[in-house]
Order: structure tokens, then sequence, then C-alpha cells
């Protein structure tokens, strides 16, 4: 038996697990008790990973040859590896001379690894000339990213895991830890049980499970986020509890926000929120820490995810909690920070080598013209775009519209999880050429290929990830890629030799790659002297000492923990800025019409569309099949029963599912799972088409500054579904 330590594919905790494996077939799975992760434990996902490497349905699902459709009904056909690589250069090649580079565009995953994503990003933004790149993590945390620049200057998480065990108050807004990042809530579990004066806060609509564990629930209502902020900066301000001297010392913009938060009353706030006074005046003492007498100021350290991000407000909502930081020097100190946690496994790598279609690799914004001269200049291209690229909705919008004649869609499943499915599945069936690369052949994205590339997945791939502490951690592989897959890194880099041939022919090659580790050589020195600088980190750095933090300079042993502990931000002046804004509500308002807020989100034991954890009988124990939960207030003035089968319908389609009974759940408010596709829930679009899942209903509408789609609300009715 041979033992391969790697990362879990599944939550951005970025857990470490060893592999066991006989041959070539996986045949356990352990944590890893040296990752400073997760020391050991697994999650209910992690620890059945070789379940899902080993099942024969998995076995069936897999993508074991490259195939080809003729036409879009025509069932795909294998054809070898040369053929189906000269297929996809000619259809390339063909759309961006007759149509120019932006006809072209990639669309990521937040499941690859940082090689896969730093080979794409420089094959269309170096070679092609197009920055329509982008990726499903923009459906996660491109609201975090802004909100980091708009507020601190630069995109990084100030905090790490271990200022758990050194918060005294913890402000959970948005986020679902217990389920969504299940062994980051053990670490939480421990630190109450360590320091009993430990207090946390949720804010969130429902009662989740992390609320029913929070000394504080505050059930605000859908998309009031800002408000609450606004409202707690205002009685901060009032009661006195804001450190003046961090104010006065490392910010500015302090004054706007003042008189901005000036109308946040506790009455204002409390009609805004739904939240009572004294809530909110618990809430701002114990984020303050000033309410130990004699004790000095003690750390408040919050944790957000996707209540904020996935919102057409998202960057205001991320800014507007950083502002309470600042206000209060919350920031910069053990156990203090605004610590926004990643959705995906890789959401983290794929900033930092800048595969979103607004970003350039360690952290350098397209729009800078120096930051463009910067790559150009490392590449050894004549120039990048100026051209912002188009963003996860624009690409499958201008998709639709006709203006992307060729896509290239790696480890994703946007026939699932976009918003507004029967736009994307317009824009997948207008599209002259759709290339899915993929390790399973049963994605609802699949159906729309005309060339289905076989990757390799979790337990057969090498490279790097980047945690929500920004700790990179070595993926390795423990067996070889079944049938013909291959490494997403090298597929990328056939495609950009295939290309760079026909596009700059005798010019030097720019994609001499053979292994992922010359490609994250590559990357790495793209960092020297930026917030990211990674020069003092090598695969054998990460061999031998373990998974490491970043920055991680030439010249130092180990990264940096913490960050800001100087009180110097990464901006011109040094000093952070407040972000004023106005509370905006949802995008889509409930109405007469539609007068339920529909809320979607993550069940613990199902990952995404389900492609791996939907293999695994067990992972169906919490949840066995797709409900609309509803309060049972509601449900009786409905009219329904638990189990009755209901027609949820928003401006954009239908789904028919059961009803379910949830008392964590507001007046008025419902939310379904998004995991279930369309062997699950069935539904038409408002134009009669069939579509599938959650995201049959949800709104494309995003937050202007992080092109972020607000996923997390829209509005709805219910109407009980007549049996024929
Ligand atoms: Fe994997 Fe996340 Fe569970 Fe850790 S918490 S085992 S990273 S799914």
């Amino acid at each position: 038996m041979r033992e391969t330590r790697s990362t879990c594919p599944y939550c951005g905790v970025g857990c470490g697990v060893v592999i066991e494996s006989k041959g070539e077939q996986i045949t356990g799975v352990r944590g890893d008790p040296d990752h400073p992760a997760n020391f050991g434990r697994l999650c209910s996902k992690g620890s059945t990973l070789h379940l899902t490497a080993s099942a024969p349905i998995t076995q069936h699902a897999r993508l074991l040859f490259p195939m080809r459709r003729a036409h879009r009904d025509a069932a795909p056909q294998p054809l070898s590896w040369n053929e189906a690589m000269t297929l996809a250069t000619d259809r390339f090649e063909q759309a961006i001379r007759t149509h120019g580079p932006d006809a072209v565009g990639f669309y990521l995953s937040g499941q690859l690894l940082t090689e896969d994503y730093y080979v794409f990003n420089k094959l269309a933004k170096a070679l092609i000339g197009t920055n329509n790149v982008d990726t499903n993590s923009r459906l996660c945390m491109s609201s975090a990213v802004a909100g980091y620049k708009a507020t601190l200057g630069a995109d990084a998480p100030p905090a790490c895991y271990d200022d758990l065990a050194h918060a005294r108050t913890l402000f959970i807004t948005g986020a679902n830890t217990a389920w969504a990042h299940p062994i980051l809530f053990r670490r939480i579990e421990d630190a109450k049980r360590a320091d009993p004066r430990l207090r946390i806060i949720v804010a969130d609509p429902r009662r989740t499970d992390t609320a029913a564990a929070a000394d504080l629930h505050l059930p605000l209502l859908p998309g009031s986020d800002v408000a609450l902020y606004h409202g707690l900066l205002h009685l901060m301000l009032a009661e006195g509890w804001l450190d003046r001297d961090y104010i006065e010392a490392h910010t500015q913009g302090f004054e706007a926000l003042r008189v901005r938060v000036a109308e946040f009353t506790p009455r204002e706030t409390s009609r805004l929120t739904g939240l009572t006074e004294p809530a909110l005046l618990q809430a701002a003492a114990w984020f303050a820490g000033l309410d130990a007498p004699g004790e000095g100021r003690s750390p408040t350290l919050s944790l957000y995810c996707q209540g904020l991000n996935q919102s057409a407000s998202g960057t205001a909502k991320n800014a507007a909690l950083i502002n309470l930081h600042l206000a209060t020097g919350q920031i910069g100190r053990a156990g203090a920070g605004p610590f926004s946690l990643t959705g995906q496994p890789n959401a983290m790598g794929g900033r930092e080598v800048g595969g979103l279609s607004n970003l350039l690799p360690a952290h350098r914004d397209l729009a800078n013209p120096a930051h463009r001269a910067e790559m150009a200049a490392f590449w050894g291209v004549p120039r990048i775009p100026e051209q912002p690229g188009k963003s996860a909705v624009e690409m499958f919008k201008a998709a639709a519209e006709g203006q992307i004649k060729a896509l290239w869609i790696a480890c994703t499943n946007p026939a699932q999880s976009m918003p507004d499915q029967a736009l994307v599945r317009e824009a997948l069936r207008r599209c002259d050429f759709v290339v899915v690369q993929e390790a399973f052949s049963t994605t609802a994205t699949a159906a729309f290929a005309d060339l289905l590339l076989p990757a390799t997945t979790w337990g057969e791939k090498e490279g790097t990830v980047t945690n929500s502490e920004r700790r990179i951690s070595r993926v390795r592989r423990a067996v070889a890629a079944p049938g013909q897959a291959r490494h997403d890194w090298h597929i990328a880099t056939e495609l950009a030799q295939r290309l760079e041939g026909r596009l700059r022919p005798g010019e030097m090659p720019l994609f001499d790659y053979s292994t992922p580790e010359q490609v994250w050589n590559e990357h790495r020195e793209t960092t020297r002297g930026r917030d990211l600088d990674i020069t003092g980190l090598s695969y054998a750095l990460l061999d031998s000492a373990g998974p490491q933090q970043w920055p991680l300079p030439a010249g130092q042993a180990s990264g940096r923990a913490r960050l800001y502990e100087d009180g110097v931000f990464p901006t011109e002046d040094g000093r952070a800025r407040f972000f004023d804004t106005p509370f905006e509500p949802v995008a889509e308002p409930r109405d007469v019409r539609h007068p339920f807020s529909l809320n979607t989100g993550r069940l613990r034991d199902q990952w995404h569309g389900m492609s791996r954890t939907g293999n695994l009988g067990r992972l169906f124990g919490q949840a066995p099949e797709p409900t609309v939960d509803l309060h049972p207030h509601e449900l009786q003035r409905l009219g329904l029963q638990p189990g009755d089968l209901v027609h949820v319908t928003s401006r954009r389609g239908s789904i028919v599912l059961p009803a379910a009974a949830d008392e964590g759940l507001g007046p008025m408010q419902a939310y379904i799972a998004m995991h279930w596709g369309e062997e699950f829930v069935s539904g038409r679009s408002a134009r009669g088409e069939p579509l599938a899942g959650v995201n049959a209903l949800t709104t494309p509408r995003y937050c202007p500054r992080s092109k972020q789609p607000e996923l997390k609300h829209c509005a709805v009715k219910l109407l009980k579904a007549e049996l024929p």
C-alpha cells in the first residue's frame, strides 16, 4: 500500500489528506495530522473521497477518451487526442481570424489547480490577445476581492485560522460555517470549549446550524447587511466605542462615512433589518470589544462568505463590514480582522494568477497601464489588450448574442451553476463551437459540447492550491490517469503550443512547459516584489516544510500568518480607506406577484453540482431529495403539507419540488439547496423551454463593481402543484 499526501478538493478550508492506494486503485483517505488547516480531521465529504474515487458508477461517469459530436443532437463519438486538438485549434483559430480575439472565451473553475489556471490565463491574455477569461470563482468570491481592494488596498485576507483561538468575539455573517466549512467550525467549537468567554454572533436570515450555536443570532432581513453594518457603526460612534487613534494613524475617509451612518439610527436600522434595538446594541458592544472593564479592547474576528459575496451589492457589503474593523482597530493583531472564507478549494489560486477577466498575475489590475506593460514584458509579448474581458454573466450573455463564437469550459458546469439558466443554455446552443474539458461525462454542460476532452481529477493531478488563509498546499498524484485523461495544464499547454505555431510562427515559444513545477516556477516569478511575493516558495520547500502562507519572499524560511500588523496598508499613502456606500436593497425586491424571498445555499454533505458527491449513497443521508423549505406557518398559510409538490416560479422560470418545514426561516422566505440538477429538479423557462435546478429561477443581476451575481436572492411565488 502506498501513502500520498495531498489536499481535499472540496471547500476552501483546504484540509490536508493522506491518500492510501494499492496499484492504481485509491483504497482509503484520512486526514493529514501534520496539515495546519485540519490537523488530521476531515468532514463527511473529505472522509469519503476514496469512495467517490473508486465507486463503479464513478468509473462509468468518467470521461475517458476525447469525444466529438458531429452536430448538437448527435451522440458523441471517440476520436484521438491528435484529432481532437487539431479540431480545437482549427476552430479557435478560425474564430480569432474571422471575428477577432474577443470572439473566443475561456470559462474556468476554482477547482482547477494554480498551474492549470496560470497556463489558461497566459494563453488568452498573452497569446490570443483577449481578456475573455473568467471563472466560476466569479460566482464565489469576486465581491470579497473588490471589498478588500477598495478598503485595504490589496486582495489579501489579513487573518488566519489560528486567530479563531485568539478572538474574544466571532462575528459570522453571511456564512453557514457548520455546513459549508465544517472543519473550520470544529475549530470554532474547540475555541469555545477552550475559552467560554468567546462570544459568537451570527448574522443570517436563517437559523442555520451555525446560528443555533451562536450566543447572539441576528436574523436580519434578506439583503439588509449594509444597513446592519452602518447601524452598528452608528451605535459605536454614539457610544464612544471607536478607536480614534487607529482611525487617525492608519486610515482615511472616515468623515464621509460618519456623515453617511448618521441616518442609521437604532430605530431606522431596526426598521431596515428587522432586528431589535437591544440586539443591535449587544452586537455593537461585543464587536467593539470594550465591554470587559479594565481589560482593554478584546479582539473581534469576522468570518464571511457567500451571504455577502453573492449579491448585487456584494462589494458594498464586504467593504461596509471592513469599515467596522477599521473604525475599531480590530485588524492586524491576533484574533482580529475581516476574514473572508473562500468557497472553492482554489478560488485564491485563481486570484493569485489573475485568472479573471479584470485581473493580471500577482494581483495586478488589467485597468492599470503599468501593470499591463509589466506583464507584457514578463511574457515577452508586445502588449496585453486594454479592453476588459467579459465576466461570467457577461461572457454567456455575449455568447447568447452571437458575439462569442468559440467557448472553452474547463472543470465547471455552467449549465447548472450559473444564474438564469435560460440565458446560459441559449448561449451554449448559439455558440458555434463549445469545448468542455472535464473529468465527468455526466454534467449538464457536457450535453452542449461539440468536443469533450477528458481531464484528470483529484488523486491523479499534481500542482498547488491556496486555501482561505493564504496557505499554499501541494496536490499530489496517487494513481495514474484513467483511460486517456490528461492534466488540465497539459491540455491548455498543448492548445497554446498549437495556436502559437499559427498565430506567431517563428517567434520565441511562450509555453515551454513539460511539468507543472515549471509552470509554478514561472508563476512565482510574476509575484516578485508584489504583496503576495512567493519567490521563496518552491515545490521542494513545500515538500520539506509543508504548506506555507504567503507572502514568502526569497530569503525567508516561512510565510506570514497575519497581515497589516504594522498598520501599513498597500495603498499609495499606506492608509486603509473607509468605504462610503449607501444601503441598496436587493436587486429584485418581493412584490405582489412574487411575494417570497428565495435564498439558495449549500448542504453539509454535497458539493456543487454533485458530479462527485452525487455518486455516493451515504452522502444523501442528510438530504435524500431536493425540497423548497418554508416556515411551518407559511406552509399552513399556503395550505401545504410537508411533501406536497410546489411550483416555485420567478420571472425567469419555474421548477417543481416537494415542500419541507424549516422553523429557522422567517416570514415570506424560502430556501432551496443549489446542488440538485436535472436528475432531481425539472422545470421550464418563462418561454416554456425545459430547465432544471434552482438556477432556473435566479437572477443574472450582479454587483456593478465585482460583477458577482445575486445568487442569494430572487423574488418567487409558490403554488401547490396539482397531481395529474
Ligand atoms: Fe474537505 Fe472542506 Fe471538509 Fe476540509 S472541511 S475535509 S477541505 S470539504
